[in-house]
C-alpha cells in the first residue's frame, strides 16, 4: 500500500492491517516514507484513533525497533512506569523495597523533560553514581542484588525516540492510543514480565481527569495482554507534588528518609501500593503489614545501599546530598487552611531554577529546589513558613511569582482529595 493511501485510509477511519502497519513504519524507519507523511498519519490518528489491536500491532513493532532485552532468567521481573509527575520519587522507594521481598527490578529509566523529573536525574544527584552500564554488568547486577536501573539506552525502541519527536513538532502527542504505544513500546522491550503502571491525575499530570487516565490506562493494559505480559495500573492523584520535596538532590534525601521509616505519608502510601500491585502480578503476594515491616526493619533501606554502591554511588553520602546555597523562606500571606499548591507551578519553578530541561541534552543542577512545610489540608498563621526554596539566584524571581501563584489559602478546610483513585488488574 502506498503511504498516501495508508493516511487516506486512517483519514476516513479505516483500521490498518499488522501488515500494512508494519510496511508504513517499515517505510519510515528505512527512509523512504519522509517525516510529512508520517505527520500526516498521526494527525489523522489523534482525531480517528487507533482500534487495540492496532495500538498492539503498532506498540509491538516499535519495541521490535531496536534491542529487547532479556529478562527471562531472572526471578520475578517487576517494572514500574509513571506517566510523571512533580516530586514523584517512588521508583526510588520501590525498587529497593520490591528487591528485599524477592522481585527483580532490572530497569531502564528516563530523563526529566519539562516540569516532570526523571529517575536517572534524581540517582546521578548521588556523588559518583553510574547511570551507564554495559549490557553485561546490568545483567549481573540484577542477578546478584535484584535491583539495577541505568539510562534508556537510544538502541531501545528507537522508532518511538523518531515518533515522539516528530509529535512533539506537529501537536499530536495528545492522543491516548500513541502515548499508550509510546510509553508501552518502552517497556515491552525493557523484558520485564510484569509491568506496574502509576498513571497521574491531575493539574500535574498529562491526563487532567479520572476518565482520561483510565482510558489511557486501560489502552496500556490491553497491549500488555495481548504482548502476554501482566500490566496492572494504579490511578494516582497529582494535583499537590507528592511528598514535601521537588527537585533531584531533595528527592533523594526524601526518599532515602522514606526507607529509613521516616517518609511523608503521600510517598509512603503510593509507594506501598505499588509494591503490593506489582509482587501481587509477580506471584509474590505481601499484605500491607510485610510491606511495613519491610520497610520499618530497615530491609529495603540496606537494598538501596547495596543497589547505590554496586552502580559506584557514594553510599556515605546518602543522606547530607549537596544543596544548592541559598535557602528563601516562602511564608504564608494570610492565615487559613491550605487549599491548593499547584504541582505544575511548582515543577516549573524547579525547572526555571535549574533543575530541570527545556529540551534533550540540556544539563541540570541536582541541587535546586523546593520543599514544602504544610500540605493541603493544613491550618496555616499568616507569616508560617510555608516551604523553602533551594538556589543559586538563577531563576529565583521566576520561580518566586510561580510558587506564590501555586498557593490558595482558603478560610475554609478543603480535604485533600484521595491519593488512590483506582486500582486496575487485568
Ligand atoms: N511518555 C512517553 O513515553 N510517551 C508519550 O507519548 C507520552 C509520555
Amino acid at each position: 500500500m502506498r503511504a498516501a493511501d495508508v493516511i487516506e485510509a486512517k483519514r476516513r477511519g479505516e483500521t490498518h492491517s499488522r501488515a500494512v502497519l508494519g510496511g508504513f513504519l517499515g517505510g519510515y524507519l528505512a527512509g523512504q516514507v519522509p517525516d510529512y507523511q508520517v505527520a500526516a498519519w498521526l494527525m489523522a490518528v489523534c482525531f480517528q484513533g487507533l482500534s487495540t489491536q492496532e495500538t498492539t500491532d503498532l506498540t509491538l513493532l516499535m519495541a521490535g525497533s531496536g534491542d529487547v532485552l532479556d529478562l527471562s532468567r531472572l526471578p520475578h521481573t517487576v517494572d514500574k512506569h509513571s506517566t510523571g509527575g512533580v516530586g514523584d520519587k517512588t521508583s526510588l522507594v520501590l525498587a529497593p523495597l520490591l528487591a528485599a521481598c524477592g522481585a527483580t527490578v532490572a530497569k531502564m529509566s528516563g530523563r526529566g523533560l519539562g516540569h516532570t523529573g526523571g529517575t536517572v536525574d534524581k540517582l546521578e544527584s548521588i556523588p559518583g553514581f553510574q547511570a551507564r552500564l554495559s549490557e553485561a554488568a546490568f545483567y549481573a547486577q540484577a542477578e546478584r542484588i535484584g535491583v539495577v536501573v541505568t539510562g534508556q539506552s537510544k538502541d531501545l525502541a528507537p522508532a518511538d525516540g523518531l515518533l515522539y519527536a516528530l509529535r512533539d513538532a506537529t501537536a499530536t502527542v495528545a492522543s491516548p492510543p500513541l502515548i499508550a504505544a509510546s510509553i508501552m513500546s518502552k517497556k515491552l522491550a525493557g523484558g520485564a514480565q510484569h509491568i506496574v503502571l502509576d498513571v497521574k491525575v491531575g493539574g500535574g499530570a498529562f491526563m487532567k481527569t479520572p476518565d482520561e487516565a483510565e482510558v489511557l490506562a486501560r489502552a496500556m493494559m490491553a497491549i500488555g495482554a495481548g504482548a502476554g505480559r501482566d500490566v496492572r495500573a494504579l490511578l494516582s492523584r497529582m494535583s499537590e507534588p507528592l511528598g514535601w520535596a521537588v527537585g533531584n538532590a531533595l528527592e533523594v534525601t526524601e526518599a532515602v528518609r522514606c526507607l529509613q521509616g521516616d517518609g511523608p505519608d503521600d510517598l509512603v502510601a503510593l509507594s506501598l501500593s505499588l509494591a503490593e500491585t506489582g509482587l501481587a502480578a509477580a506471584g509474590l503476594g505481601a499484605d500491607r503489614t510485610k510491606l511495613e515491616e519491610v520497610l520499618s526493619s530497615g530491609r529495603a533501606y540496606e537494598k538501596l545501599e547495596a543497589w547505590i554502591a554496586a552502580q559506584g554511588g557514594d553510599v556515605g553520602a546518602l543522606g547530607r546530598l549537596e544543596t544548592a546555597p541559598e535557602q528563601h523562606l516562602f511564608r504564608a500571606e494570610r492565615g487559613g487552611f491550605v487549599a491548593e499548591l499547584e504541582a505544575l507551578a511548582f515543577g516549573q519553578a524547579v525547572k526555571v531554577l535549574g533543575g530541570g530541561r527545556e529540551r534533550k541534552g540540556d544539563t541540570i543542577d541536582p541541587g535546586v529546589g523546593v520543599v514544602l512545610h504544610a500540605k493541603v489540608g493544613a491550618e496555616v498563621a499568616a507569616g508560617e513558613p510555608l516551604l523553602t526554596l533551594y538556589h543559586r539566584g538563577r531563576g529565583f524571581e521566576s520561580a518566586l511569582e510561580l510558587v506564590r501563584g501555586a498557593v490558595v489559602i482558603t478560610d475554609a478546610r478543603t480535604e485533600p482529595p484521595p491519593l488512590i483513585l483506582k486500582t486496575l488488574s487485568p
